[in-house]
């Protein structure tokens, strides 16, 4: 990490690298923007204002590229939200100047972007919840530009610090790809070590993470996916990986059979896979759900939720002390990103593709610097 001194004696070209200074104090960015919701990316360059009053504008260093991102371009959070918009939500750079109202010194500083555009004032942003948050202005990368582009302005807010000695392409994966496995592991679902765990959609960027995490709070995991080649990562993660492309096929370890999973964590959001998940948790096991579509939807019986004893479990992003947390495990070598594509901005479009195709091992990350 640069020392943020130095950084403030050096001259305000120097700040932001890569994009003229504009009259007014913002700059040129260049990277990929989309114009219309379900549109494509289009490469191009834009002005970005200096930051107003609460906010910053960072020069993004990176920013993953995962499914979130591509659902989000579709306009499945939000079709209506004013257009152009840069994509990316989960970005990492380096603050470069700051509206009123906010420190100077935090110019310099190593930040993650905080997805949800949260209020700060509701009480739900008071206890900490916040990705509970009732007055939620939308996302970044949705509402706000985000990290598709070499410069961008957000809510200081949204920019949380990044522990030193962390890479920033590895760090892409905190604030959204760790910290949600850690909101469903410790805040959702509070697993307990020996508790058995199924993640359904385990080689995914979520899924990856959610793997280790299960397997760093003392669960014993089960990684289902339909890809083979990412059983070696799954197992690497902490998971016995299992072959999921034909439901009726799946077979858990024989020694789970006397009691079944404590908790399935899905992922895919298939009715076939929240159906399996039902019909093989334990006596008082808990099914987490993520992942969602509009017109998905699976029946349950108020009967088979009673005598089994089960919870259903929806799980909503992640907090900010989660994702300052999440940062430390990284930090403290407990938890390991696996970021396994990572790509100049002209290789954007080749993630989009292995995403699509569902090859993607964990997350991608295009490198702006
Ligand atoms: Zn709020």
């Amino acid at each position: 990490m640069q020392d943020p001194q130095s950084i403030q004696q050096s001259g305000a070209s120097d700040l932001v690298s890569g994009g003229p200074t504009l009259a007014g104090g913002g700059v040129m960015a260049r990277g990929y923007r989309i114009h219309a919701w379900d549109g494509p990316l289009q490469a191009e360059e834009w002005g970005v204002a200096a930051p107003g009053p609460g906010e910053v504008l960072v020069r993004v260093e990176a920013c993953g590229i995962g499914l979130t991102v591509l659902n989000s371009m579709r306009g499945d959070l939000s079709n209506t939200a004013p257009l152009p918009r840069v994509p990316g939500h989960e970005l990492v750079g380096t603050i470069v100047a700051v509206g009123a109202g906010i420190a100077a010194e935090r110019v310099g500083q190593r930040i993650l972007g905080y997805f949800y555009l949260t209020c700060g004032a509701c009480l739900a942003c008071r206890a900490g919840r916040d990705a509970q948050c009732t007055n939620l202005a939308g996302w970044l990368g949705v509402h706000r530009d985000g990290g598709y582009g070499s410069h961008t302005v957000i809510p200081a807010a949204n920019a949380l610090p990044l522990p030193a000695g962390i890479d920033p392409v590895l760090a892409t994966a905190i604030p959204d790809a760790i910290a949600t496995p850690l909101h469903v592991c410790q805040t959702r679902l509070g697993l307990r070590p020996n508790d058995r765990v199924v993640v359904i959609g385990a080689g995914g960027g979520v899924g990856i993470h959610m793997v280790q995490m299960a397997a760093l709070f003392g669960a014993s995991v089960c990684g289902l996916d339909i890809d083979e080649a990412k059983f070696e990562a799954i197992q690497r993660a902490g998971g016995t990986p299992i072959l999921s492309r034909s439901w009726p096929d799946v077979r858990l370890p024989p020694d789970w059979n006397e009691a079944g999973p404590a908790a399935c964590i899905d992922l895919i959001g298939s009715a076939d896979s929240l159906r399996w998940s039902i019909d093989h948790l334990a006596m008082g096991g808990a099914l987490a759900m993520l992942t969602t579509f509009r017109d998905r939807a699976v029946l349950i019986s108020p009967r088979e939720m009673v005598f089994r004893e089960l919870r259903f479990v929806g799980s909503r992003y992640t907090s900010k002390a989660e994702v300052l947390q999440s940062a430390e495990l990284v930090a403290s070598g407990r938890i390991t990103p696996i970021v396994s594509q990572v790509v100049t901005p002209d290789g954007i479009e080749s993630v989009h593709a292995a995403l699509r195709r569902g090859t993607l091992l964990g997350r991608g990350a295009v490198v702006w610097a």
